[in-house]
């Protein structure tokens, strides 16, 4: 893919932020005719679903039974490369605004980036794993302890221990059962902040589960060699053998320079009305970034916001475009499949 820092061009469509939400509105800028940039921090394309959780199943988009999420971002990337929007990856937008029709965007390398119309779908902003400060932890980062898996490869055959009681704990324990050699999973209270579905997975499946215990102490010179746990009612020790540890502790977020861009920020999302649009003169926002009234931060809900925000951009920029975009089936992409 190739980096677009092109300063001068005037785009119909900035897309900040190319999660999953924002490769879909990229793909919907293509089909409505829009030249489109997407602009992203990072340096490859899928937000959360590349970065935090590559080698996990999603079961809840439609279409898909279930979906690796790196194939759903490779599947989204293929989807909106058959529009050719301009990239403009590893580099953060740092300052916004909008002017006489025209958004312009300051990014943290120096490059201004113009378009008509934005998208904001900068997801939870800049995101960093909650952590717990017990000995050994900060040490064997890396060599054992683990927040992000980007290669399940690594675990296989190992001993893991699981830390956490959310959606992420439970979704790496179902994942890894089968390829790891042991697996105990401890979470702090016997309350759960995951899918019904897949706890009661997780509780049918021949691994430890305990509750009421968190870490003490990680073992281990080179390497996790072990784990020191405790019930935290009783104060009782316990010693596993461990190879790694993967903590899921979830994720301290901050919407960092965004917040300073003019949009009315509603706890830390960015506020839109029906129409996606944000108070910022043609800025619009889908996915987890926004909040409205029955806002929910799925991949599911942020792709129909994605859809509606593109199409209200396209009457914005072409006040005689319809904002329906008609059926897909009749829009042919310029490169066939
Ligand atoms: C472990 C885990 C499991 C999950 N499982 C599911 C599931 O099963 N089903 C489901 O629906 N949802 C799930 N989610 C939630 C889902 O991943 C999010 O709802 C989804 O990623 C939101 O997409 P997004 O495009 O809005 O934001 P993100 O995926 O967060 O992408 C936002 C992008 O914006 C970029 N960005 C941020 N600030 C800037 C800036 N200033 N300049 C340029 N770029 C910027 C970021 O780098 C990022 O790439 C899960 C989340 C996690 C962490």
């Amino acid at each position: 893919m190739v980096n677009e820092v092109n300063s001068d061009e005037i785009f119909d469509i900035a897309i900040i932020g190319g999660g999953p939400v924002g490769q879909y509105a990229a793909y919907y800028a293509g089909l409505r005719g829009m030249k489109t940039k997407v602009i992203d921090s990072l340096p490859e394309l899928g937000g959360q679903l590349a970065a935090l959780y590559p080698e996990k199943y999603i079961f809840d988009v439609a279409g898909y039974a279930k979906v690796y999420a790196k194939d759903l971002v490779a599947n989204l990337s293929e989807q909106m490369m058959q529009y050719d929007p301009a990239l403009a990856l590893d580099e953060k937008v740092i300052t916004l605004t909008s002017e006489d029709g025209l958004v312009t965007m300051v990014t943290q390398k120096g490059h201004t980036h113009y378009a008509r119309t934005a998208v904001i779908s900068a997801g939870v902003g800049a995101f960093l794993p909650r952590k717990i400060a017990q000995a050994g932890l900060e040490e064997l980062e890396g060599r054992g302890i683990h927040y992000f898996v980007n290669d399940k490869s690594i675990l296989k055959g190992k001993r893991l221990m699981v830390v956490g009681g959310g959606d992420s704990a439970f979704d790496w324990t179902l994942n890894l059962h089968d390829s790891a050699q042991s697996i105990v999973q401890i979470h702090r209270t016997d309350k759960f902040k995951a899918h019904e579905d897949t706890i009661a997975k997780v509780m049918a499946l021949p691994i430890e589960f305990l509750t009421f215990h968190e870490v003490k102490q990680v073992h281990g010179e080179e390497h996790v060699e072990g784990v020191t746990i405790f019930d935290n009612r009783t104060k009782e020790e316990k010693y596993y053998e461990c190879d790694e540890l993967l903590f899921n502790l979830g994720f301290l977020t901050d919407l960092g320079p965004i917040k300073g861009w003019g949009f009315e920020i509603v706890g830390n999302s960015v506020a839109v009305n029906s129409r996606m649009e944000t108070n910022v003169s043609g800025v619009y926002g889908a996915g987890d970034i926004v909040t409205y009234d029955g806002k929910l931060k799925l991949i599911a809900t942020g792709f129909g916001e994605a859809a509606i925000a593109v199409n209200h951009a396209k009457a914005h920029v072409d006040p005689t475009a319809k904002v329906g975009p008609g059926h897909s089936s009749e829009n042919v992409p310029k490169k066939t499949f």
